[in-house]
């Protein structure tokens, strides 16, 4: 791919817009109870913001990590064509870990975190099957009263029609957070990186540091 169509990110650049993504989650009081990675993009923004996220006094924010990839980056075929490219869950949460430690997730802040939104699709259905996941506790528990709050945060929105959507709710009330709307271009992380400090050069060179 031609240099021009690709965009370089730096590790210096993630962590400063993980820090400007917490920075408007606290002032509008809505820090997370819990930090659901999506991976593994989601993982290392996951683990800054939470860095970012912590207030004195309180307890480190737990992060669960979901693992999603597409049909198509599995190469496998895709066997359903009404809906374009189907997810595949190779990681879900663990119930052990958050029953024993955490509670349930209903009536908590969720926040979702991955790295990019490309298609939507991956965010999709992380949001409507973790609604359910929650639907199904609210019922098992008879809790059905409690209200449960996601939130999105990914590092970077491709300016792109999408081939999902997100509920309006989120959307209309600032709970879906991308830190930055690029153009529709290959965004090459810096975990990706064979050589790091070339990588960073070139990020720094297009403005991404
Ligand atoms: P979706 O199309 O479902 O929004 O994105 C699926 C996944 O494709 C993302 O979570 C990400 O792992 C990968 N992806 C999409 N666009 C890019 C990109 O520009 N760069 C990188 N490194 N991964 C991407």
């Amino acid at each position: 791919m031609a240099e021009a169509e690709r965009m370089c990110i730096s590790y210096n650049n993630i962590h400063k817009l993980c820090q400007k993504v917490a920075k408007y989650i606290l002032a509008r009081n809505e820090r997370p109870d819990i930090i659901i990675a999506i991976t593994g993009g989601g993982m290392i923004p996951a683990r800054i913001i939470r860095s970012f996220l912590k207030v004195k006094g309180q307890k480190n924010i737990p992060i669960q990590a979901i693992g999603l990839s597409l049909y198509e980056d599995l190469g496998l075929k895709n066997s359903v064509e009404t809906i374009g490219k189907e997810v595949i869950r190779t990681q879900w949460l663990d119930f052990g870990a958050l029953n024993q430690h955490f509670d349930s997730l209903i009536g908590k802040k969720i926040l979702i975190v991955d790295e990019v939104d490309d298609t939507r699709t991956t965010l999709h259905y992380a949001v409507s099957e973790l609604e359910k996941e929650v639907v199904e506790q609210q019922n098992l528990l008879n809790r059905t009263n409690e209200d449960t709050v996601f939130s999105i945060f990914v590092l970077h929105n491709k300016d792109k029609p999408k081939k999902a959507e997100l509920p309006d709710s989120m959307i209309n009330s600032g709970r879906y957070i991308a830190a930055q709307t690029v153009p529709d271009m290959w965004l090459c992380y810096p975990w990706d990186a064979e050589d790091i400090e070339e990588h960073t050069e070139q990020a720094k060179a297009q403005g991404n540091d």
